[in-house]
C-alpha cells in the first residue's frame, strides 16, 4: 500500500496553502460541461478554511503548449467556483508575477485567489526548478488534490513540492480517496478483471495499455482507441481516427496477449460528425471506406463487449466507445455505461470524458468510484508509479 503524507498532519492556521487542483475540465466554449472535477475539491476547500488557511489555487487547462491562448483560460472555472461556493473568489492573469504575487500575500483567513492557467508558461511542463521557485512565492504549504495531472512530471506537480519540507506538503482528501479505491483495483485478488478502453488520446494511452494488458484477464478496446488497433491488423479505417505512430506498440500487444484482446466486430460510420448525411453501421471486415469515419461500436460489438464485462469481478473503465457528445453516436457509451453500472463487481470509471459520458448515462450513481483522473487513472491501475504521487509518500 502506498503511505502518503496527509493533509491532516499539516499546520494550517493562517497559512497560505498553495492548492494544485485539476479543473481541466469538458467544456463547451466558455460553459463547462461537466463539472465534477471542481465538486470534488470542495471537502479539501472547506476544511482548509476552517482551519484558518488561505488558499491560492493553481491547475492547468487544456494544451495551450506555453502560449496564452483565451480559449484556456481558467477564467469560466473560476466563476463556477464562486457559484459552487457562494464565495467572492479573487483572481491573477499570470500565475507567477507581480500581480499574483502581491494578490497572494495580501490574502486572509479563508480567503481563495484563483490563478491563470500554469500552462501558458513553457516551464510548466518542462519541471523547471525556477518557474517551481516563483510559484513557491504564493504559500508557506503545499497540498496537492490533482490526481488526473499526478502522472506527469510537471512542475507545480513534482519541482514545486519538492521546495517543501515534508511537514509542509501533503495530498489532499480528493487524492488521498482517489487512492483508496484505486489501490483496491490493484490489490484485489478477484477475478475476471477487464478493463475497457476507448477515448481519442491514444498517444499517451497506449504504452500504459501495454503494461495494463499483462495484468488483466481481458481488455475491451472501442472508441478512437481501437482504430489503431483495427488498423494494426491490417483493417481498412477510411478517415477514421487512426494514430500511426502507435501501430508498433498496438502490434506489439496484439503479439503478445492477442488472446485477451477484445476488439469491435462492426462499428457505425459517418461522412461527418458535425454535419452527418450519411450514417450506416459496417463490419470490421469489409472495412471503412475513403470518406468515412468510425465513430462508435455497432450493435453486435456491444453485445460482444456487455458479455465480457457482465462477467467481471473488477472493471476499469476509460475512454468513450464514440463520439459520444453528439446524440447519434453516443448509443454505444451508453451501453456499455449501463454494462459497468449492471456489472456484479467492483467498477471504476476515469477521465474527464468518460466521467461525462458516464454522468450523462445517469448510472453514476451505480459506479463503485469515479476517478478524476484518466491517465493517471490508467497509468495507476497499469501499476505505473506516478510521480506527483511519489513526491509526497513517506
Ligand atoms: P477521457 O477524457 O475519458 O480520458 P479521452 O480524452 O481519451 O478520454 O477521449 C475522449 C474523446 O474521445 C471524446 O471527446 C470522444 O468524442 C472521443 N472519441 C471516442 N471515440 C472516438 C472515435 N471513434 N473517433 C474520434 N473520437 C472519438
Ligand atoms: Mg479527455
Amino acid at each position: 500500500m502506498i503511505d502518503i503524507f496527509p493533509i491532516d498532519q499539516l499546520d494550517l492556521e493562517r497559512k497560505r496553502v498553495i492548492y494544485r487542483v485539476d479543473y481541466n475540465v469538458p467544456m463547451e466554449g466558455t460553459k463547462v460541461s461537466d463539472e465534477t472535477r471542481i465538486r470534488e475539491t470542495l471537502p479539501t476547500i472547506l476544511m482548509m478554511r476552517e482551519r484558518g488557511a488561505s488558499i491560492v489555487i493553481l491547475s492547468h487547462m487544456g494544451r495551450p503548449k506555453g502560449k496564452r491562448t483565451e480559449a484556456d483560460s481558467l477564467r469560466p472555472i473560476r466563476a463556477k467556483l464562486e457559484e459552487l461556493m457562494n464565495l467572492d473568489i479573487q483572481w491573477a492573469d499570470d500565475c507567477i508575477g507581480d500581480e499574483a504575487e502581491s494578490k497572494s500575500k495580501a490574502l486572509g483567513p479563508g480567503q481563495i485567489l484563483f490563478l491563470e492557467n500554469l500552462r501558458f508558461h513553457p516551464e510548466e511542463e518542462k519541471n523547471d526548478p525556477t518557474f517551481a521557485g516563483k510559484l513557491q512565492k504564493h504559500g508557506e504549504v503545499y497540498v496537492n488534490d490533482a490526481f488526473g495531472a499526478c502522472h506527469r512530471a510537471h512542475a507545480s506537480i513534482v519541482a514545486l513540492p519538492r521546495l517543501f519540507s515534508t511537514d509542509k506538503r501533503a495530498a489532499g482528501l480528493l487524492l488521498l480517496m482517489e487512492l483508496q479505491f484505486l489501490q483496491k483495483v490493484t490489490h484485489v485478488s478477484d477475478r475476471p478483471f477487464v478493463a475497457v478502453m476507448g477515448g481519442a488520446k491514444i498517444a499517451g494511452k497506449i504504452e500504459p495499455l501495454e503494461a495494463l494488458v499483462k495484468l488483466a484477464d481481458s481488455v475491451v478496446i472501442g472508441g478512437g482507441m481501437s482504430n489503431t488497433f483495427l488498423a494494426a491488423q491490417g483493417r481498412e479505417l477510411g478517415d477514421s481516427l487512426v494514430d500511426h505512430d502507435s501501430l508498433e506498440v498496438a502490434k506489439r500487444i496484439l503479439a503478445s496477449n492477442g488472446p485477451k484482446v477484445i476488439l469491435p466486430t462492426d462499428l457505425v460510420v459517418t461522412d461527418s460528425i458535425d454535419k452527418p448525411t450519411r450514417v450506416e453501421t459496417i463490419s470490421v471486415e469489409k472495412g471503412v471506406a475513403a470518406g468515412l469515419k468510425a465513430v462508435d461500436i455497432g450493435p453486435r460489438t456491444v453485445e460482444r463487449f456487455t458479455a465480457a464485462i457482465a462477467g467481471a469481478k473488477v472493471v476499469f473503465w476509460n475512454g468513450p466507445m464514440g463520439v459520444f457528445e453528439q446524440e447519434q453516436f453516443a448509443v454505444g457509451t451508453k451501453k456499455i455505461a449501463r454494462a459497468v453500472a449492471h456489472a456484479n463487481a467492483m467498477t471504476i470509471v476515469g477521465g474527464g470524458e468518460s466521467v461525462e459520458a458516464v454522468n450523462a448515462s445517469g448510472f453514476a450513481d451505480k459506479i463503485s468510484h469515479i476517478s478524476t483522473g484518466g491517465g493517471a487513472s490508467l497509468e495507476f491501475v497499469a501499476g505505473i508509479s506516478l510521480p506527483g504521487i511519489e513526491i509526497l509518500q513517506r
